[in-house]
């Protein structure tokens, strides 16, 4: 059926630039610096505005970014297969001031625009507006809601010294923390970092004494730690004031384009199925060996045989099958991205870890980073972050100044990919490999929905208290404990929780950016009941689909969902999604009794 080719497993930079002194890579990157330049200057002009004047920032901000996209995924991107590359070093801060300058640009029109009573007269008046009419409306409404242009200005100044300070420093605790650890009879000296990694390790002893290492080293630094981030909530609540909303949480909704009601229907279903989780929960500590809960150190413990490989060609082959049995034109657009070297696959000297994937619009192709070791989850990981890639291909329409869809959506056409290889997969292994690929993607499951549900918990009783004291590192302690038996129930053994996953997850430190996690949640169930909605009605889902994700850089959550007929403010669409991985759970349980 497929002829044989030899794949490369190196990418293709070379479509972008032939090299850092490939005469247009540097005339386009000077070309980039005078367009953001010049773009400024247009938008600090005190002028009356019109809807000529609104397009032809707005284009000209398309101009300019496309360049940028360009230089940038050139040096970015040669940087993660080389991290010392010299050439592409030297041009990494002309890149990251030409960042800055977009983002500048694109915070100033906001600004003008929110400074207008007739935007939708603006907009009626020109045809060639309204593709941008989604960020102009939105530019319009959330200008309303920041602060004055001056107090705005004052807060990002003020941040410098204040929440970014304490976030600068909360890394720095965090990434000199070494550790004693006795492994095996062998004492050594690691990473705190590597500490943490081992909480996946094959053998149960090691992560016991991993977890018991990594608790006492959290023990020696908790006071600072605790300053930083009750300094960092306490600057949260101040500059939401100012800004006139009244919970942290309401910004954030905002920002993730989510409404309440679909985020409190959204929790009430989760809450409804912790039971499920807790059961898997228990099935997993009987097979490790437990007899009062999952203790945290089995948590993320593998379970189960993984022996199956995969070659490079035979991860290609086996996507492009599966892929063309779900959709033929799905199947050739996985097929050309293998074969006109979109990924570079391997691990190598120079090259960084982990898996992403860029969009190249000026091509209208993608690049997607791997480090492919042959595993079930390498091949997973390809057809995630092939379904990014597929995202990016049915936005080749959108204005790219508004090619920036909202964290809850990012992952759905990257999680859906996963869900179509893990039932293909699962279908097609033995019983022991089964249990294996049923319960790591259950773990991965659990992360994000039940611990996610326990930071959002710790998360909104810490704003709470921070709004009459600071915070003592007791108190967050005490705040995670009891998110955690709240979320975890009887799954998890009490007398082994982790009460420091304050420290541990940088999440709660990123100033501007709180609750930062219940989009993941969101993402996850979106795409498995997407994949129920399929499952339910094949025909002519594709073809809703890729609607779906085209519409997803100009309408708010429950807008983009009605393309596939999907209401987010209704309980049942996320009992769907639930009662999906709940199957899972049984499924693992049945398999779990055998053993
Ligand atoms: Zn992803």
């Amino acid at each position: 059926m497929h002829p044989i080719i030899k794949l490369n497993s190196n990418w293709d930079l070379s479509q972008l630039y032939y090299s850092f002194e490939d005469p247009t890579f540097i005339h386009e990157l000077s070309q980039a610096e005078d367009d953001f330049y010049k773009i400024k200057t247009l938008l600090s002009e005190d002028r009356e505005i019109s809807s000529e004047y609104l397009l032809n920032c707005l284009e000209y901000m398309d101009t300019a970014n496309l360049l940028l996209t360009k230089v940038s995924s050139f040096v970015n991107l040669t940087l993660m297969v080389n991290s010392s590359h010299s050439e592409a070093l030297h041009f990494n801060n002309r890149i990251s001031s030409l960042q800055a300058a977009s983002q500048q640009s694109l915070m100033l029109l906001q600004h003008k625009v929110g400074s207008l009573d007739n935007i939708e007269k603006l907009i009626s008046d020109c045809n060639e507006l309204i593709p941008y009419s989604f960020l102009l409306r939105e530019s319009y409404k959330t200008s309303k809601q920041n602060a004055s242009v001056v107090i705005e200005d004052i807060i990002l100044q003020m941040q410098l010294t204040g929440s970014r300070a304490w976030q600068r420093l909360r890394d720095s605790l965090d990434g000199a923390a070494m550790v004693s650890i006795s492994l095996k009879g062998e004492e050594k000296s690691l990473p705190l970092s590597a500490v943490r990694a081992l909480a996946s390790d094959t053998c149960q002893e090691t992560r016991h004494i991993a977890y018991q290492t990594e608790l006492t080293a959290y023990k020696s630094y908790e006071g600072p730690m605790a300053a930083c981030l009750s300094a960092i909530k306490g600057e949260a609540l101040t500059t939401m004031q100012w800004r006139g909303y009244e919970t942290v949480l309401d910004r954030m909704l905002d920002v993730n384009k989510m409404d309440e009601q679909t985020l409190s229907v959204m929790m009430e279903s989760i809450e409804a199925h912790l039971p499920a989780f807790r059961n898997y929960l228990k099935a997993k500590s009987h097979v490790l060996g437990h007899k009062n809960g999952l203790p945290w150190y089995d948590l993320l413990a593998p379970v189960g045989q993984n022996s199956r490989r995969f070659t490079y060609d035979e991860a290609y082959k086996y996507l492009v099958d599966i892929f063309t049995g779900f959709d033929k034109n799905m199947g050739s657009f996985i097929k050309n991205a293998f074969e006109n070297r979109w990924i570079d696959a391997f691990p190598k000297e120079g090259k960084v870890g982990g898996a992403l994937c860029a969009d190249l619009p000026s091509l209208r192709q993608n690049r997607i980073f791997a480090n492919f070791s042959g595993s079930y989850s390498d091949v997973r990981t390809l057809a995630h972050e092939l379904g990014h890639a597929f995202h990016s291909r049915c936005l080749d329409k959108v204005p790219l100044v508004m090619r920036d869809p909202p964290t809850p959506i990012c992952e759905t056409a990257s999680l859906f990919n996963e869900t179509i290889v893990q039932e293909q997969l699962l279908q097609a292994v033995s019983a022991e490999e089964q249990l294996f690929l049923l319960e790591a993607g259950l773990r991965e499951s659990t992360q994000t929905v039940v611990d996610i549900y326990s930071r959002f918990l710790f998360e909104k009783e810490v704003f709470e208290r921070r709004k009459s004291h600071n915070l003592s590192e007791e108190e967050l302690c005490e705040i995670m404990l009891s998110a955690q038996h709240t979320a975890y129930g009887d799954g998890l053994d009490p007398e082994y929780l982790h009460p420091y996953m304050w420290m541990c997850k940088v999440h709660y430190y990123i100033p501007e950016y709180h609750y930062y996690n219940f989009p993941y949640t969101f993402g996850l169930l979106f795409a498995k009941g997407l994949y129920a909605r399929y499952k339910r009605k094949p025909e002519g889902f594709m073809e809703e689909y890729i609607n779906l994700l085209k519409s997803t850089c100009s309408n708010d959550m429950a807008g983009i969902a009605v393309q596939v007929d999907i209401d987010i403010h209704s309980r049942a669409f996320w009992d769907s999604s639930l009662e999906m991985i709940v199957e899972d759970i049984n499924h693992f349980i049945k398999l779990c009794e055998n053993i």
